[in-house]
């Protein structure tokens, strides 16, 4: 009988009982908070993540692998379910990326793709789109002449498929002879300062003789336009860039920057939030798209970028709150 009354007591116990929501404990491990862009993303995730009712613990290498390889390590031993990463160098991360995995943590590459690992997802923009649009938007406005390819931080898969989508559209004019590469070269870490460098020795090589830089983001157009301002040449020569940062929407609505592209990262970071809190409850986002990382082909889903220049900042980047009318205009 006393059997009888425990068993029942026990079941009555288990049924009342509340069931509580898992919490989901999310690792994000950010590239380099130094940059404008890192913050907004940050921001809006972790946001939207403890909305949810997730724990974010977030850290960033300022562009170093080693530090993000113990960052990750660090996670890891902290017990989360699941890794965000936005990768620094994306081909150094495959063992500590198979250590996660053997734990039983999910992993969604934010923004850039990890190379060769066994990544769970893969939640961008149409990094190639934003090429195109570089370099479309460039050459509307000067088809021929000497052209300086600027491109990314060289261990960014980003980086790659930016300069991909340029090329897809400048290598008809390169083959006709219209347009003349008088450079290329890429900026480590996407820092300004190595962009200002590059982009001084470029005008000294070529004497002042570049009619159009393209430039795969704003903290690298930042830097170039620098030096073109000290020659006297900034908003003469063409330029692009892509993040519509505060100082690039300044540069644009200044005319020393010819366009930026808009990404809405409130967008991109909250969806990424929303996909983290599923993958850690052990569901399987869905996808628009898969890219295929050396290891295997990573489910993907790819929002779409948008080109902003002077006749339509208002409609995009403010209108959206991005940045305020005040600010862009101040
Ligand atoms: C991002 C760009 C950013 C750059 C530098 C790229 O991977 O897609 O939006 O400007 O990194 O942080």
């Amino acid at each position: 009988m006393n059997k009888l009354i425990t068993l029942l007591c026990t079941v009555a116990l288990a049924v009342s009982a509340p069931v509580f929501a898992k919490t989901v404990k999310i690792g994000m491990a950010i590239d380099d908070l130094r940059l404008e862009r890192w913050q907004k993303d940050r921001d809006f995730f972790v946001e939207k993540a403890e909305a949810l009712g997730a724990k974010v613990y977030v850290q960033s290498s300022n562009s170093n692998e080693t530090t993000q390889i113990s960052q990750i390590e660090n996670m890891i031993s902290r017990g989360v379910d699941v890794l965000v990463i936005i990768p620094y160098n994306g081909k150094v991360l495959s063992n500590v990326i198979a250590e996660a995995k053997s734990e039983g943590i999910r992993v969604l590459a934010y923004d850039r793709l990890i190379n060769n690992a066994d990544i769970d997802f893969y939640l961008s923009f149409d990094n190639e789109k934003v090429g195109e649009l570089q370099a479309q938007a460039l050459i509307e406005r000067k088809a021929d002449g000497n052209f300086f390819l600027m491109g990314g931080s060289p261990v960014d898969n980003n980086a790659k498929l930016f300069r991909q989508g340029q090329m897809n559209v400048l290598q008809p004019l390169i083959d006709k002879g219209d347009i003349k590469v008088v450079g290329d070269q890429w900026v480590d870490g996407w820092l300004a300062e190595n962009a200002l460098k590059i982009m001084e020795n470029a005008l000294t090589a070529n004497d002042n003789n570049i009619d159009v830089v393209v430039a795969s983001n704003d903290s690298t157009a930042g830097g170039a336009i620098q030096a073109l301002d000290a020659q006297g040449l900034a908003g003469k020569v063409h330029i692009s860039g892509q993040d519509a940062d505060l100082a690039a929407s300044r540069r644009v609505v200044a005319g020393t920057q010819t366009m930026t592209i808009y990404k809405p990262i409130k967008l991109l970071a909250t969806t990424a939030a929303e996909l983290a809190v599923q993958m850690g409850n052990g569901q399987m986002p869905e996808s628009n798209s898969s890219l295929n990382n050396g290891t295997k082909d990573v489910p993907s889903y790819l929002l779409t970028p948008i080109p902003v220049d002077k006749s339509n900042i208002d409609q995009t980047v403010i209108a959206d709150g991005f940045h305020s009318k005040d600010d862009v205009y101040q």
